[in-house]
């Protein structure tokens, strides 16, 4: 079969991993309970940020978010391995720029990720990465971002959102954990 996976929020804590840099360079001490309970994707209210502050400083972080140390989900890792010994194909579509592609390659083959080539897309808005799984004739395919969920209800891939507390609104199947994929294929 094939799988396609968002890389952000869905197979790595990014966020969390932003959340803890924002403290880190604000010097402030946001607690981590707070993450769980902010209903959107960005996070910069709760530093006391405006958007275009919280965008400018998620610009001029970005490479020490993506690439320093930001922690894989537990269990996605495995899975992904496991899914490609079975012989699935796996596909990695993000919305991160262009200019980030090479190094998240770069990344995720460091980290153990199966990867080829032809397999991976990065650059396009949220309501392109519609077009993409369409074309590749997914089976199931995983995000996080409502903006994007929200574009893929009547599709015939079945779509899972990794659960987080900012896409509670959109009616899709979800998944907690990725220990839980066993679970949804064994179905
Ligand atoms: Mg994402």
């Amino acid at each position: 079969m094939k799988f396609g996976f968002d890389i952000d929020d869905t197979l790595i804590d990014l966020r969390g991993y932003a959340f803890q840099l924002y403290n880190q360079k604000l010097n402030q001490n946001v607690s981590l309970d707070v993450l769980q309970t902010i209903n959107t994707l960005e996070i910069h209210k709760v530093f006391g940020l405006t958007g275009e502050e919280g965008g400018k400083l998620w610009n001029s972080l970005a490479d020490e978010i993506y690439y320093s140390g930001c922690p894989i989900f537990e269990g996605a890792l495995d899975m992904l391995q496991e899914l490609d010994r079975e012989g699935h194909e796996i596909f990695y579509i993000t919305a991160r720029k262009k200019e980030h592609s090479e190094r998240t390659k770069q990344w995720l083959i460091k980290h153990g990720f199966p990867f080829r080539e032809d397999h991976f897309y990065c650059g396009m808005k949220d309501q392109e990465k519609i077009e993409i799984i369409l074309d590749l004739q997914l089976d199931y395919y995983f995000d996080d971002k409502p903006a994007v969920l929200e574009t893929l209800l009547e599709i015939p891939t079945k779509v899972y959102a990794k659960d987080n507390p900012y896409n509670q609104k959109v009616k899709v199947p979800r998944l907690k954990d990725w220990s839980e994929l066993k679970d949804i294929l064994a179905q």
